[in-house]
């Protein structure tokens, strides 16, 4: 029996990126405008939050934005007031402190942006993951800033782990070399799997092509058609984080999946 009772999927922005940053080898020559997500969960245990977003603060701030973005000849990403994560948490009637579980994907850039935000929290993520966002290895798509603080209260977990009743975690490394995806079991919906950088688009899911940012390409591919396997066993619904299309068809907040 699922303890989740609502999915809602909070829109907080958009990246501006060559296609190719989402399919491997595949439309460079392609701007795209990628939406940036989080997924909210109401559970009979409390707010459990999915991602933390992009902060702002780096294109709102012109010096940040020079340091991270332009100077690197990247884009910035845009969020308007009404993507703002506090806005949209607001519309629902949810304030930070209300959240007392955070889970990360990974630890890129739109990924764990208002993790600050969150000290009271609890903050779960694959060991792999947070050693590797804290070593000297890891690319410019993470920003130490956004996890950097002693008073993020981290538990580390391995592999494929339950959080509450209805919600799981898939271990799906390739993207990074600590990925993880969820599986949400709703009364009503029934089964909602979400990849997050998994795989970006549908194309990635009904061609199996690889993100274009990987550290294991066969990781990443058999992550891939794992949560094709989920979604074909469940009946389930594949939600997506970055497609700019599917979005479009989607619930977005204050609606919510049930
Ligand atoms: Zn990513």
């Amino acid at each position: 029996m699922t303890s989740v009772r609502r999915l809602y999927v909070l829109l907080v922005g958009y990246e501006i990126l060559p296609k190719s940053v989402s399919t491997k080898d595949r439309g460079a020559r392609f701007t795209m405008c990628e939406p940036i997500c989080c997924y909210l969960l109401n559970t009979a245990s409390g707010w459990i939050l999915l991602d933390a977003g992009f902060d702002s603060i780096y294109v709102r701030d012109k010096d940040l934005a020079e340091k991270y973005f332009h100077s690197a000849g990247i884009y910035p990403p845009i969020v308007t007031p009404e993507d703002e994560l506090a806005f949209q948490m607001q519309q629902i009637g949810v304030t930070y402190r209300d959240v007392t579980r955070v889970v990360l994907s990974h630890l890129h850039l739109d990924h764990a942006g208002h993790l600050k935000r969150f000290h009271h929290a609890q903050v779960f993520i694959q060991r792999k993951e947070h050693e590797h966002g804290f070593s000297a290895a890891r690319p410019t798509s993470y920003f130490l800033e956004d996890y950097n603080s002693p008073d993020i209260d981290w538990h580390l977990c391995e592999g494929d782990w339950e959080l509450v009743p209805g919600l799981r975690f898939l271990s799906t490394r390739g993207h990074t070399p600590g990925h993880q995806s969820a599986i949400v079991e709703l009364p009503k919906s029934g089964t909602c799997v979400l990849p997050f950088d998994a795989g970006d688009l549908q194309e990635n899911f009904d061609e199996e092509i690889l993100p274009g940012e990987c550290v294991d390409d066969e990781a990443a591919l058999v992550s891939i058609r794992r949560l094709n396997k989920v979604v074909a066993e469940t009946r389930g619904r594949l939600i997506l984080f970055h497609d700019p299309v599917a979005i479009q068809r989607l619930r977005l907040a204050p609606a919510f999946y049930d």
